[in-house]
């Protein structure tokens, strides 16, 4: 029996009839593919991509050299050093993500405790050389600059979830 079922299946191609009609029940449904990179899917307000170091309005920069995030995060991925400013105030000396490390969590941008590190939207980045991995204080606080206005509009959207 297992036989002939085998002889049916073979010469009458069956398999490739049942492919067929798949093909067919999806030729009018609707598209999920996108055309990317000209077409993007939509993000949340919480998406985890690259890290940015925020300022106040002012221009001051918000991390108070807590070290929370260098604490918490678990890939051992961030770098402080901190010392105290003319001014009195704390801030940090050295402030360096490695990227090759982070696994973007965002146990880093919930342990703060001022809004300082964050994660942005951006996703599309690339290094070129060797130690591009290693993003700097001015880097991240470039990218902060760059990307305050989505920002700022993330955190208000998501403010009554946390
Ligand atoms: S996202 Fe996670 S792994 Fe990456 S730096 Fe922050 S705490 Fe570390
Ligand atoms: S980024 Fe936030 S958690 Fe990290 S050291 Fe600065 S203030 Fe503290």
């Amino acid at each position: 029996m297992k036989v002939i079922k085998q002889f049916f299946k073979t010469f009458l191609l069956g398999e490739l009839l049942v492919g067929l009609a798949l093909t067919w029940r999806h030729m009018f449904r609707k598209k999920v593919t996108i055309q990317y990179p000209d077409e993007k899917t939509p993000q949340s307000p919480r998406f985890r991509g690259l890290h940015a170091l925020r300022r106040y309005p002012n221009g001051e920069e918000r991390c108070i050299a807590c070290k929370l995030c260098e604490a918490v995060c678990p890939a051992l991925a961030i770098t402080i050093e901190a010392a105290p400013r003319e001014d009195g105030s704390r801030r940090t000396t050295k402030y360096e993500i490695d990227l090759f490390k982070c696994i973007f969590c965002g146990f880093c941008e919930e342990s703060c405790p001022v809004d300082s590190i964050v994660e942005t939207r951006v996703l599309e980045y690339h290094f070129e050389n060797r130690g591009e991995n290693i993003i700097t204080k001015a880097k991240l606080l470039a990218i902060g600059d760059w990307q305050e206005p989505q920002l700022a509009k993330d955190r208000a959207q998501d403010r009554a979830y946390r």
